[in-house]
């Protein structure tokens, strides 16, 4: 029976790499149809436990990453939180203590290692030895127990199969099998994941570096099942060309032995494709939902604003910029963009849109089509590129020089809407 396990320790963020752990643990066990513990380390009583807590908790629901037992679920093994299992810790120190594998010094309470080279077998690393030269504290003198000693307890009682964690961990790993074997307990199978490197590959990231928080992504309304995506690539691969997998899919196929040895390099520029894939993939459903919960409350047909979204949705890389990228469809006092105003004004923008204004005047229906047909027209008519008029009319029409397409983006806001805006763009302009 696989059980598997993700520990976080809850200091008020949720990095980066501690998500790739979590997703990584969560993976195998969905693979293997095992169980997912989710167990919170916080033998630090220092810090506001409940609410650093929370923001992994919430990380890890926004993720979609469920636990069978831990936090809010319960299960066979608990309590999930360490600092409520002393009671667990006093029995297992017995134990040791009766093997008179302990002793006490200056208070603290050491654990006798057995200075024989032990074997962490590891199915990205392979078979790794390390030797334990010195005996080590796990217990202070002030009463608290150590990291190692409450982790392996756990991982014993939880009776855990996979130790899947961040390579950083595999230096401590032959305390643990000292103490699992200690314990007379099967000590587990192991998978150290590769370090994930800042983008310009300058050293590990922390999580003072730009972008390595789960909540920063949340907080620009990146699509989780994207940042999702993209963490499953983090140290994996389908060992094909494939990136963009429906999470079904990653289950399907992802096993710890395929786990990359190297480090793996944090690409934001990847990460922000990959959700740009997302958007672009989403149900018009979806989109129209997810766009309607980031506009601002505007006294509009909700018709209009279901047309406005959809004609975004093929240009739009991140939901963080839909504001920005529809605001004018709802603002007839938009402000125009200076630079572009400067720039156009050598074109003769007035001419431009005075030969549009009358070519729709006796436009019959105000489609696409024909909107860009009188473009053609008019572009061959005065000798001017169709560009000059598409940038100087999107100008008038939303103030910028980016947004949606421009076709399309007409006969959403309608003839009469257009020719308003033509017309204070002239005065605008003038
Ligand atoms: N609490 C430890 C950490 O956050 C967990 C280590 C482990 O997974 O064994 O690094």
């Amino acid at each position: 029976m696989v059980r598997v396990r993700f520990a976080p320790s809850p200091t008020g963020f949720f990095h980066i790499g501690g998500a790739r752990t979590a997703l990584f643990n969560w993976l195998y066990a969905r693979h293997v149809g095992g169980t997912f513990v989710l167990r919170i380390e916080d033998t630090d009583r220092e810090r506001h436990v409940e609410e650093a807590t929370e923001v992994i908790l919430d990380g890890m629901r926004w993720l979609a990453m469920d636990w069978d037992e831990g936090p809010g679920v319960g299960g066979a093994c608990g309590p999930y939180f360490q600092s409520q299992r002393d009671a667990i810790y006093g029995e297992y120190l017995d134990i040791l203590r009766k093997k008179d594998k302990i002793y006490e010094k200056d208070g603290a309470i050491y654990f006798r290692v057995s200075r024989e080279p032990q074997l962490i077998d590891d199915l990205i690393r392979g078979q790794v030895y390390r030797t334990e030269e010195k005996d080590f504290v796990i217990f202070r003198s002030n009463g608290t127990p150590v990291f190692h000693f409450v982790n392996v307890v756990d991982d014993v009682a939880m009776e855990i199969s996979h130790v899947i964690r961040g390579e950083d961990h595999l230096s401590n790993s032959s305390k643990h099998v000292e103490l699992f074997k200690a314990f007379g307990a099967p000590v587990p199978k192991f998978a150290h994941i590769p370090l994930i490197l800042k983008t310009n590959g300058s050293g590990k990231m922390s999580k003072r570096d730009e972008g390595a928080l789960v909540e920063d992504y949340r907080r620009k309304q990146f699509l989780p099942e994207a940042l999702r995506n993209y963490l499953c690539l983090l140290g994996w691969s389908p060992k094909d060309d494939r990136e963009i997998m429906p999470i079904e899919e990653v289950i399907r196929l992802f096993d710890l032995g395929d786990i990359n040895k190297n480090n793996a390099r944090f690409d934001d520029k990847k990460l922000a494709h990959m959700n740009a894939a997302y958007v672009k993939n989403m149900s018009m459903e979806q989109f129209l939902k997810k766009g309607k919960t980031l506009l601002p409350q505007v006294e509009v047909d909700e018709k209009y604003i279901d047309r406005v979204l959809a004609i975004c949705q093929e240009k739009l890389r991140s939901f963080a910029e839909l504001e920005h990228f529809v605001s004018y469809f709802f603002d007839e006092n938009f402000a125009y963009d200076g630079e572009a105003k400067v720039h156009l004004k050598k074109h003769d923008p007035a001419a431009r849109i005075n030969e549009f204004l009358a070519a729709i005047e006796n436009l019959g229906d105000f489609s696409e089509e024909n909107l860009e047909k009188i473009v053609t027209e008019l572009a061959e008519k005065y000798g001017i590129k169709t560009g000059d008029y598409i940038h100087t009319i999107r100008f008038a029409l939303s103030g910028r020089t980016v947004g949606p397409s421009f076709y399309r983006m007409m006969p959403v806001m309608g003839r009469e809407r257009v020719g308003k805006r033509l017309k204070r763009a002239l005065e605008e302009l003038e």
